[in-house]
């Protein structure tokens, strides 16, 4: 009896154990999938690659795999509640990061960008009033989005951005080739922290979505404006150790597209 107690005991323990590992991974592929049905609703990846394909030299989403250089790159500021923050925390680890800067904030906060400007960072264009390019015809989104914003920026800093982030991501092929003929690049992302997301944008869960994404070249999507982006702060030093002990140079975007451009790849 004894013995048959101590089977099936070791049974139910088994059981048990096979129920949970069960649970477990049907917990995870519920996660993952959530994931991935994120990515493709907006469909960014693949869209993504295919237009840096197309557009070489002009539509970038990374850098070049060959040198160990990331960028952390900040859009829809500067807001007041935020931008200073991350200053702080981007000086205190002497990190220059890329900010991509609406119009309509710039007007509101012109010593915000005089700040950015004057602590090294580099400054892109991030249209004037965050609408979606593909939806707007070729001369608003030059003259309304992209030159307003450029020349505000030029005003406080002496210099007009050539980096361009469409709000979204979102541009059309047309609207690529005419930026890249009056000198525009056009900068996405490789890694989305997905911080925008304030349903589920816990520091933590921020920090592992991004250690398994980032690859060498990549542009990190991040936010110091448009929401709540407490998440971002606190995640920011988190993030900058992760990198650095992984072997990452943290840089702008220029600097790493330099390297991409002078080697053609
Ligand atoms: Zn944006």
């Amino acid at each position: 009896m004894r013995l048959q107690e101590a089977i099936s005991t070791n049974y139910s323990k088994k059981a048990l154990n096979i129920f949970l590992v069960l649970l477990l991974s049907i917990t995870a592929s519920m996660f993952f999938q959530g994931e991935i049905q994120a990515e493709s609703d907006n469909g960014y990846t693949t869209d993504f690659e295919e237009k840096q394909e197309r557009h070489s030299g002009t539509f970038f989403i990374a850098g070049s795999e060959q040198e160990k250089k990331t960028a952390l790159s900040f859009d829809d500021g500067p807001s007041s509640d935020y931008t200073p923050l991350i200053l702080d925390i981007l000086k205190e680890y002497d990190i220059k990061a890329t900010f991509f800067l609406l119009g309509k904030q710039v007007e509101k906060h012109p010593e915000l960008v005089q700040r950015i400007a004057r602590e090294g960072h580099s400054i892109g264009n991030h249209s004037h009033s965050h609408r979606n390019f593909t939806r707007l015809d070729w001369e608003t989104v030059r003259k309304q989005e992209i030159e307003r914003t450029g020349k505000l920026i030029e005003g406080l800093t002496g210099q007009s951005p050539e980096l361009v982030r469409p709000p979204y991501g979102k541009i059309t092929e047309e609207q690529i080739i005419l930026l890249s003929e009056l000198g525009y690049k056009v900068i996405n992302w490789s890694v989305d922290t997905k911080d925008w997301r304030e349903d589920n944008n816990h520091p933590g869960m921020l920090l592992t979505r991004t250690r398994l994404k980032v690859h060498p070249g990549a542009i990190i999507l991040m936010h110091d404006g448009g929401g709540d982006r407490s998440h971002t702060v606190e995640f920011l030093p988190e993030l900058i150790k992760m990198l650095q002990n992984k072997g990452y140079d943290l840089t702008t975007v220029d600097d790493m597209l330099s390297f991409s451009l002078s080697s053609d790849i």
